[in-house]
């Protein structure tokens, strides 16, 4: 991120990847309400699972909805995941950067290099590992949420996923979901104390200070 101007702040893009299963939905909404972060709805051509929300889990649209607004340009990002289309609307992330709010995207790796290539100042990237690919299978088995085919598609995918680590700014293993979840909030504290998005506050209190100086400065203590 660029100096910030003084007096202005931009939100931060924290974006988090993992291969299914890793417990990236599970740590992104508790993240989400930890720190008061926004979390960035996409869109999607996949049917809800039993429980998901309209609106709140993903926007579910039809393939012919999903490509009508491609050819329009409101994503700012989109990629196919597990033969499924997902997307993250355009006005999401300039909500995001003209209100000065943190926004959590959980998105794949293609999404999370889209977002790093357009907002390489804001993003901030954290991928999630599982503790061992047996867990992680486990994880997938237990969650049942998906067709046994389904999530055997998505153990085959998590070696092309797990491939893609080097292009994130943190990792973090969730193995004890307390331990990630401290990781992650740290991981977001630390992004927010950045001097990039600080530096309005030492900006603004410099004037002050010069402003309360008498005239002519004192001779340097040292
Ligand atoms: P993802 O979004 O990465 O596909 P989920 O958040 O849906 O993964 O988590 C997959 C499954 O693993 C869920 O059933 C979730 O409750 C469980 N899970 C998540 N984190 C942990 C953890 N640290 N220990 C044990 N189970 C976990
Ligand atoms: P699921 O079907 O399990 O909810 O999500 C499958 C994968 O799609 C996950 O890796 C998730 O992070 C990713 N995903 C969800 N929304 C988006 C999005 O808007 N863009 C991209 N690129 N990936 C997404």
């Amino acid at each position: 991120m660029t100096e910030a101007e003084p007096g202005k702040h931009r939100g931060i893009l924290l974006v988090i990847s993992s291969p299914s299963g890793a417990g990236k939905t599970t740590l992104a909404h508790l993240l989400a309400e930890h720190e008061k972060l926004e979390f960035s709805v996409s869109y999607t051509t996949r049917a809800p699972r039993a429980g998901e929300r309209e609106g709140a889990d993903y926007k579910f649209v039809t393939d012919e909805e999903f490509a009508r607004m491609v050819d329009r340009g409101e994503f700012a990002e989109w990629a196919v995941v597990h033969g499924h289309r997902y997307g993250t609307a355009v006005h999401t992330v300039n909500r995001a950067l003209e209100d000065g709010k943190d926004y959590l995207f959980d998105i794949d790796y293609q999404g999370g290099a889209q977002i790093r290539r357009q907002w390489p100042d804001e993003s901030v990237l954290v991928f999630i590992l599982p503790p061992s690919m047996a867990e992680l299978e486990r994880r997938l088995r237990r969650r049942a949420t998906d067709a046994p085919e389904a999530i055997d598609k998505r153990l085959a995918m998590a070696t092309r996923e797990l491939e893609h680590f080097g292009e994130y700014d943190y990792l973090v293993v969730n193995d004890n979901l307390e331990t990630a979840l401290k990781e992650l909030t740290s991981i977001c504290v630390a992004a927010r104390c950045a001097r990039s998005r600080r530096s309005h506050y030492g900006h603004s209190l410099l004037t002050e200070a010069r402003q309360r100086e008498p005239s002519g400065r004192p001779p340097s203590s040292q």
